[in-house]
């Protein structure tokens, strides 16, 4: 039997936070090569259950972290920087522990967070010399080549749609990786309870924004049965025991007449006791008073809204996927559903190559008038995106170093700017009832 180690590296970056997040495209990867008989095991740096990091609201919470010297791409910035998750002691007490794999899978998100992937990729070589090491995960698709060139590798998985993935593993490690009914994450691999746990009823989105990498990485739309994600919350509720749940997907709510609303309907039947969250913002053109309705009777605690930008050079960019009417009607169903000021959110999107900030703070302005939270996201540039050609226009730097489209770097060469309007959106938030 082929045994293949799954590793969910470190963060290294000036700030980090645990919102549900779990390294779903490994565990679907996972849960697909242990169907072809190999023996998987897990291995992951940001579990807080393992890794401590007191809970905070509705179990999320601060990583533990180690100080660390900023990359030299990074030299000058004035904020300290940072290595989130296990202890070095304990990772490497852990791969001694393990009988060396055949293959290593490691997982990659933000392009910005290479480092703590290199670093992991340097130990797991020394562990386990004979292992081929595989990289997988977003940033793997978004920066193939800066991930070969590091010569950490030996393949770079660049599909992040997991059955995608999973062919191109099937074909590094000659198992017989083929598509599941009900592909669903391999929770059980942690062994051991979970806080929280996160969801993905599907791939994709409809929408082109110019700032998102989801339609490049992501053939359209595909998503899992509403009857399949309900078992499939059913069971990672048994096996996780989580008491909260977050729902990552990108564009939950498209089609949501036969997609979500099922899915609504049957948690708000079954109705388990759990918080459920939509941190990744949904789209309020979907929220009409059934949606919303739906949403309070199923249990969910957490609503972020994608506003982004309500000025018309930011809709632009946004693909018009949201107007004031839109915003207003969404805000009146959640509230008329009886959620509360602090239970909704609307992201707006800070430095956005050649926008005005003036005009974002009209936008804060409006969304503290609609009586919900104000949610300021800084922007990153995205290689492959329109706006990250408009970036590299202000940073020449980017093209070549991943490590300078760190959202911070946004915020900082803002300075006072930015300083100002989240001094102002704090101070707004602070006056919701
Ligand atoms: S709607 Fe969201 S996920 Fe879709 S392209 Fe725009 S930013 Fe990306």
């Amino acid at each position: 039997m082929s045994r293949v180690l799954l590793v969910n590296p470190w963060i290294e970056d000036f700030t980090a936070y645990d919102l549900w997040l779990r390294p779903l495209g490994l565990l679907h990867v996972g849960a697909l090569l242990e169907a072809a008989g190999a023996g998987v095991t897990l291995l992951d740096c940001l579990a807080r259950e393992v890794v401590g990091g007191p809970d905070r609201f509705h179990a999320t919470g601060r990583f533990p972290s180690v100080r660390i010297p900023k990359p030299a791409p990074l030299a000058g910035t004035r904020r300290h920087y940072y290595r989130f998750g296990m202890g070095d002691i304990d990772f490497d007490a852990r791969l001694a522990a393990m009988a060396e794999p055949d293959f290593v899978l490691l997982g990659s998100t933000m392009t910005y967070w290479y480092s703590g992937v290199f670093r992991a990729a340097r130990r797991l070589r020394a562990a386990f010399p004979r292992a081929r090491i595989v990289l997988g995960g977003v940033y793997a698709a978004l920066c193939p080549e800066h991930a070969q060139r590091s010569g950490l590798f030996d393949d770079v998985v660049a599909a992040a749609e997991p059955m995608a993935a999973a062919r191109a593993v099937a074909a590094i490690t000659g198992l017989p990786v083929a598509a599941l009914d009900s592909l669903r994450p391999a929770y059980h691999l942690y062994g051991h309870p979970l806080r929280h746990a996160a969801v993905l009823t599907g791939w994709g989105c409809p929408f082109h924004c110019t700032y998102c990498a989801t339609p490049m990485m992501y053939d359209g739309l595909r998503r899992k049965a509403p009857g399949a994600v309900l078992d499939e919350l059913r069971q990672t509720v048994a096996v996780t025991g989580a008491g909260h749940v977050a729902f990552y997907d990108d564009a939950l709510l498209a089609d949501r007449e036969r997609h979500f609303l099922p899915i609504l309907e049957g948690i708000a039947r079954w109705r388990p006791p759990i918080r459920f969250h939509l941190p990744n913002a949904v789209h309020p053109r979907y929220i009409d008073r059934d949606t919303a309705r739906l949403l309070q009777a199923a249990g969910f605690a957490t609503i972020r809204l994608g506003f982004e930008g309500m000025g018309e050079a930011a809709r632009a960019r946004s693909s018009g996927k949201v107007d004031r009417g839109a915003a207003e009607a969404a805000v009146a169903a959640l509230r008329a559903a009886g959620f509360t000021a602090r239970e909704m959110g609307a992201y707006l999107l800070f430095g956005l190559p050649g926008l005005d900030p003036a005009e974002l703070e009209v936008d804060i302005r409006y969304v503290h008038r609609l009586g919900i939270k104000i949610q300021l996201a800084s922007f990153s540039p995205i290689p492959g995106t329109p706006d990250f050609e408009r970036a590299r226009e202000q940073d020449p730097a980017i093209g070549d170093e991943p490590l300078r489209h760190n959202k911070t770097l946004t915020m900082l060469r803002a300075g006072a700017r930015y300083r100002d309007l989240q001094l102002l959106a704090l101070s707004l938030n602070a006056r919701l009832a």
